[in-house]
């Protein structure tokens, strides 16, 4: 129940229309939780509707992808994407490739990036898409053809100005290099359709460590105004194998942090005494996994075979940079037994509702995904400037620029907090903060 009538109206009604899409309704819930202290002061938010229209995406394509695996079976797969908002900038966010790609998770992401977007500062509206097709385990033969032919028919809905794609689970640069070179093929036309390109053919330097890199330059900007203090010593915990965990972790390595335990789909591997970066970041290049090969050569590490196990270890820092609901408030509260003080998203949304409210009850102090990682898609945004002016940047330019970035976004959402009189509740400062451009713009341009 919140406070506010006109957000009790509106989410009782989500809930009702999205029954099955549970990711997409808990999304919606934690901004409301936001907007609680927010709405009400300002009457024009209900008389424009701006939640009603929020919480509708404006466009949903969905589309049959069918391609032929190795054995000349057929195969057939659904395509997404989620043109959620375009209200301060083309639409942009990344294509997700896994099998449990459904509509409630590209929406819950498209509706997240809407607001992640906008706290970068550039001009990007949001959006998301993918596919429920698993890449694991496919040939690299395989990987071109479906993705050729989830071209087919997304090109026709995307442009430089229209709705910019890059990366997210399951996409890297083989992917976008496939994609976009049949994106290209079929309208002849070279343009930045595509973010997270690779070098030679407008890629941005930077872009591949932006995410990572530019969680830490949040997470350094936190402990420095909240705890007066740098990333010197510190425990950190980082879970997920994919690019946002492995770059985070050497940034903060680099900064003279102790990554103490990391995880990947098979466990985690544990020393109190720091693990050793550079073998994890060898280890993880082929397949990001890198625990089970990780003991072998250290075997006085601890190694679990469970992943989740890992939020009971003793921490300063929790980083989960895996996926969506990975912390509950089990081990929410492991946390907080290990001594865990801080929790920053790398991931989108890898808190539940109930572990973010168990972190503010109990003196965590919490930053969620749509501030922290923003670093990758305010990269994507400077890729986009350099294809438009067709001026490549060294990578300590664009690095630099994102440091910026992440620093203003931290201010942004610490300053927001404070004027809500909620100093240390830096999700309000973000949701609020990406909010009031989105809400300005939509404003300003009618009711469309
Ligand atoms: N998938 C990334 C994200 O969640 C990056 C999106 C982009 O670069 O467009 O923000």
């Amino acid at each position: 129940m919140y406070q506010s009538k006109y957000l009790n109206r509106v989410f009782s009604n989500v809930k009702k229309r999205y029954v099955n899409e549970p990711e997409f309704i808990s999304a919606i819930e934690e901004f409301f939780d936001s907007m609680d202290f927010f709405v009400d002061s300002d009457p024009r938010i209900e008389k424009e509707a701006i939640l009603e229209r929020l919480v509708v995406p404006e466009r949903v394509i969905s589309f049959r992808v069918a391609w032929v695996d190795d054995q000349n079976k057929i195969q057939v797969n659904t395509g997404y994407r989620v043109q959620y908002n375009s209200a301060i900038g083309p639409y942009k966010g990344g294509i997700r490739f896994d099998s449990s790609v459904n509509l409630s998770i590209l929406k819950f992401l498209a509706f997240e990036q809407t607001f992640k977007n906008s706290l970068t500062g550039l001009p990007m509206g949001g959006g998301k898409g993918g596919s429920d097709f698993n890449p694991r385990g496919r040939s690299d033969n395989e990987i071109m053809r479906f993705c050729q032919a989830y071209m087919t028919e997304l090109y026709r809905h995307i442009g430089p100005n229209t709705d910019v794609p890059a990366g997210d689970f399951g996409v890297g640069f083989r992917e976008i290099g496939y994609m976009y070179g049949m994106y290209k093929k079929l309208v002849n036309d070279f343009t930045g359709t595509f973010t997270g390109k690779g070098i030679p053919y407008g890629g941005s330097l930077g872009r591949k460590e932006a995410t990572g890199y530019g969680l830490i330059y949040f997470v350094r900007e936190t402990l420095k105004t909240f705890f007066s203090t740098t990333l010197d010593g510190k425990r950190i915990i980082i879970s997920g194998s994919g690019k946002v965990g492995k770059h985070a972790a050497v940034k903060a390595h680099e900064l003279g942090a102790k990554i103490v335990a990391m995880s990947d789909i098979n466990g985690f591997v544990y020393d109190e005494n720091g693990l050793d970066i550079k073998l994890v970041d060898e280890l993880s290049e082929a397949r990001g996994e890198y625990s089970l090969e990780y003991i072998k050569h250290y075997p006085q590490a601890k190694f679990v075979d469970d992943p989740k196990k890992m939020w009971a270890m003793p921490c300063d820092i929790a980083l989960p940079c895996a996926t969506q609901n990975e912390i509950y408030l089990e081990h929410a509260k492991s946390l907080k037994e290990g001594g865990c003080y801080l929790l920053i998203e790398g991931a989108n949304m890898p808190s539940t509702v109930e572990a973010i409210r168990y972190f503010s009850e109990n003196g965590i102090l919490f930053a969620p995904g749509k501030a922290a990682n923003a670093g990758g898609v305010a990269v994507s945004g400077l890729e986009m400037t350099q294809n438009a002016t067709h001026l490549p940047w060294s990578y300590e330019e664009v690095d630099k620029k994102l440091e910026i970035i992440m620093k203003d976004i931290f201010k942004k959402c610490h300053d927001t907090a404070n004027k809500f009189n909620q100093p240390r509740n830096l999700a309000l400062g973000a949701n609020i903060a990406g909010f009031l451009k989105v809400y300005e713009a939509m404003v300003a341009q009618g009711v469309i």
